[in-house]
């Protein structure tokens, strides 16, 4: 009987569990709650013990699974298994996650951080279609990135290869960004930034709008918001969703120009905006890219959603014949 995969994708409130079989389909999928107390010194063990009661439940033994794969956030150390400076998990010293999850469950754990492994669920079983390179970037909170090429993730010597929200976009006179920059794709093309680039041009727009009404009367403005009004023709949203579908366009087509990635997914919250984000960028980035660029790389949008983390998380553990 083939053996099967456990995902986990770790974040700072909920960890998700998945159960998967080898070809990548989730048979079992649970979420238990992060509890960063105490340095978030129970988390792994909160985990361990939650797998280990739901394999009892359904009575599957331990061995009937290759491994676990996980997802984190912080600075991974992917050969040994460790990660530090997860400050939303209070993980500030280095953690041994695999050896002490590998200790409670029996299995093997192999580590990589959260953004990797959106990027390897969203190539395998998502947009991706099992290319062999493929980028991903996640507008949320943040902007985050992984990228696989030539049929792996890419790590780079720190492990900070694929940091795709830090691309210079605007290189005078940019917003501060949280990584002590300026001008980063992030604090543009982020749910954040999005509004933040929407206040900004409410300012000198002088016409007809509901979003500079909604800016002016200090409603809460979302970037979602922002696409929807951009959807009803609102001047100001159109020219909200071009500077930041510009600026997108570009740090993509840096990465067309240097990977020539046969997909490059676009995922996260933001990216529910769909067509109304996805078409001016490609749009932008077809000016931007050299023609066998524009020939063969595609853009497009995620399509596994939550699940692209503990998906990718389970492929980690897919030994190197099946992958
Ligand atoms: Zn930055």
């Amino acid at each position: 009987m083939d053996k099967k995969l456990i995902g986990i994708d770790l974040g700072g409130t909920t960890a998700k569990i998945a159960l998967l079989n080898k070809e990548g389909d989730i048979t079992e999928k649970w979420t238990i709650k992060t509890n960063i107390e105490d340095n978030g010194s129970n988390i792994v063990q909160d985990i361990g013990n939650s797998l280990n009661q739901k394999l009892a439940e359904l009575q599957v033994k331990s061995d009937e699974f290759y491994g676990i794969g996980m997802g984190t956030p912080g600075a991974v150390n992917f050969e040994k298994g460790t990660v530090k400076g997860a400050y939303n998990l209070n993980w500030v010293e280095e953690q041994n996650v695999s050896e002490d999850l590998g200790r409670i469950t029996g299995l093997k754990v192999h580590l990589d951080n959260d953004a990797n492994v959106a990027a390897l669920g969203e190539r395998w079983k998502g947009a991706g279609e099992g290319g062999a390179n493929v980028v991903f970037v996640t507008l949320g909170t943040g902007v985050g990135g992984g990228i696989f090429a030539e049929g792996k993730i890419l790590h780079g010597v720190r492990g900070a290869a694929g940091e795709i929200g830090h691309v210079t976009v605007v290189p005078e006179n940019g917003y501060d960004c949280t990584c002590g920059k300026k001008g980063c794709l992030e604090t543009i093309a982020s749910a954040t930034g999005i509004v933040r680039v929407a206040k900004d041009l409410a300012k000198d727009f002088s016409g007809k709008s509901k979003l500079r009404d909604a800016i002016i009367n200090d409603e809460e403005v979302t970037a979602k918001l922002v696409f929807d009004f951009e959807k009803e023709n609102d001047e100001l949203a159109k020219l909200v969703v071009d500077k930041i579908s510009f600026y997108l366009a570009l740090a993509l087509s840096h990465i067309g120009n240097m990977l020539n990635p046969e997909k490059i997914i676009i995922g996260g919250g933001v990216s529910a905006a769909g067509d109304a984000l996805l078409k001016p960028v490609i749009a932008y980035f077809e000016t931007m890219v050299f023609p066998a660029v524009r020939e063969s790389t595609k853009i497009s949008i995620a399509t596994k959603g939550n699940d692209a983390g503990v998906i990718g998380a389970a492929w980690l553990a897919l030994p190197n014949e099946e992958a």
